[in-house]
């Protein structure tokens, strides 16, 4: 998985093993911060874990922040960051972008909650319609409400309960679809015949029972899953392009092969494009890989920084909502604040020139990063597409669920450390996750990532259990 070559300089028996250089990055990283871990230390008490999702507090300590502005951060100790964390992906805008705070501020004076529909919510969907090639849009307020509506929504429509799902696939916390996202190889059986397991704690046996489960990038066992199961399958969810174990595209056919399926079997498919919709191009997966499936759902970028989720669907599918074959709800729907953000986010700042602009600025960084790393002697690879990018500490590119289990997660967690510690903020859960990059990162914000990626690489270079072979790949 590591090769070394004779890059590295320091001599092996003095140099520090791999765990030993996590361990100095992990009490800097926690030095550099006191009063974060004050106000953790006070949250705890009412606050459980200190934070309000447990994707919040990461190892080895909770980042509370202060402020951002434009492309950078600040935590709560005053320090800044190059921002590429951008709230899981959501800040494609950046922060603080002019047109999005002006839009809220002049919503919100004139009332931020009514529960009924204001004028924003119908130029936003006639925008989504426009870039997704999905006439009809709903909304609602996070992407786990956006793929539990589209998975109510086509069990409704069919009047069938079985859903396809991709194996490692996360489609948010609700029980139909918190199956087999994070779980060990241990648990999910053979690649041939996967299990089907909870996600989470709390998901009902009944609930894991209705997914079937099947590998990513895997025609013949989506085929397989269909037809083991004739007329019983409602219709399968896929995000197009896996964006929780790093960045896994799909093989060329792959989309088309699953519209003909779901086609084939009178099942509906559904993009959950929650993290490309969006960020990967102007109308997302469906632009970028040209395949229109029956529903889109989206969330994070969407808002440009308010809570918002959409579903988009054909004429046929949405025209349950109105038959009220579906009743899609929710007291904060469209709320006049987050569609009033989503109003500017679309039409004033994430056009089609900024996918471009932000694409160049990602793959020119993701290209010096590599070579870099590569110099070192450390095997990686990495993807960058529209709006989002990550290096990969592998040796080959990645498929699926299965083989991103073997990517090493401890260079990831280093990487992520010396970034953070280097004035970089980057999502934790290093090798899950990818680099947002907004309209407001400049060349200079790309050559502190790069310049950390040196000093990375140059400290893990001369690990001496790496170089000595003697690495076991855990921590
Ligand atoms: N789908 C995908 C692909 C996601 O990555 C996420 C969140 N990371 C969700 C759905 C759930 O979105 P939310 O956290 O807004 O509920």
């Amino acid at each position: 998985m590591v090769m070394l070559t004779d890059a590295a300089s320091e001599p092996a028996g003095s140099a520090r093993t791999l765990e030993e250089i996590i361990a100095d990055q992990e009490r800097a990283f926690c030095e550099r911060q006191p009063r974060s871990a004050a106000l953790t230390e006070r949250a705890a008490r009412s606050i459980p874990g200190g934070a309000s999702s447990n994707w919040a507090v990461s190892r080895p300590a909770i980042v509370w922040v202060d402020r951002g502005d434009g492309s950078k951060v600040w935590d709560a100790d005053g320090r800044e960051y190059v921002d590429f964390h951008a709230g899981y992906g959501v800040m494609v805008v950046g922060h603080n972008h002019p047109a999005v705070t002006e839009a809220v501020q002049r919503r919100i004076a004139k009332g931020s909650h009514f529960a009924q529909p204001t004028e924003d919510a119908i130029v936003v969907a006639e925008n989504l319609a426009a870039r997704f090639g999905l006439p009809k849009w709903r909304f609602s307020n996070s992407g786990t409400e956006a793929t539990m509506d589209a998975v109510h929504l086509i069990r409704a429509i069919t009047g069938r309960d079985l859903v396809v799902k991709i194996e490692g696939s996360y489609h948010g916390h609700h029980d139909a679809l918190m199956v087999s996202t994070f779980n060990s190889a241990k648990q999910i059986g053979p690649i041939e015949r996967p299990i089907a397991v909870a996600g989470n704690g709390g998901i009902p046996q009944a609930m894991v029972d209705l997914c079937i489960v099947v590998p990513f990038n895997d025609l013949a066992a989506a085929e397989r899953a269909f037809a083991d199961n004739e007329g019983r399958v409602a219709g399968m969810i896929v995000e197009p392009m896996m964006m929780n174990a790093s960045m896994i595209p799909p093989q060329p056919g792959y989309l088309e092969g699953l519209r003909a399926l779901t086609r084939r079997h009178d099942a509906l498919l559904v993009f959950d494009e929650v993290k490309t919709g969006l960020s990967i191009a102007a109308g997302g997966a469906v632009e970028r890989f040209g395949v229109r499936p029956d529903i889109v759902c989206l969330a994070k970028a969407l808002g440009g920084g308010l809570p918002c989720g959409a579903i988009g669907g054909t004429d046929d599918v949405m025209s349950a909502i109105v038959s009220g074959v579906y009743d899609q709800v929710g007291t904060f729907n469209a709320n006049p604040l987050t569609m009033a953000a989503a109003r500017a986010t679309l039409t004033e700042v994430l056009t089609s020139d900024a996918y471009e602009r932000v694409e160049r600025l990602s793959t020119a960084m993701l290209d010096e990063s590599l070579a870099i790393v590569k110099g070192a002697g450390l095997a990686a690879f990495g993807r960058s597409m529209g709006a989002k990018g990550c290096l990969v500490f592998n040796d080959a590119p990645l498929h699926n669920y299965r083989e991103f289990l073997h990517v090493d997660p401890a260079l990831s967690h280093a990487h992520w450390l010396f970034q953070h510690n280097g004035g970089v903020f980057l999502p934790p859960w290093g090798k899950s996750e990818q680099w947002t990059m907004s309209v407001q990162h400049t060349p200079a914000d790309t050559q502190h990532y790069i310049d950390n990626v040196a000093t990375f690489a140059t400290a893990v270079a001369q690990a001496a259990d790496l170089r000595e072979n003697r690495y076991t790949g855990t921590y």
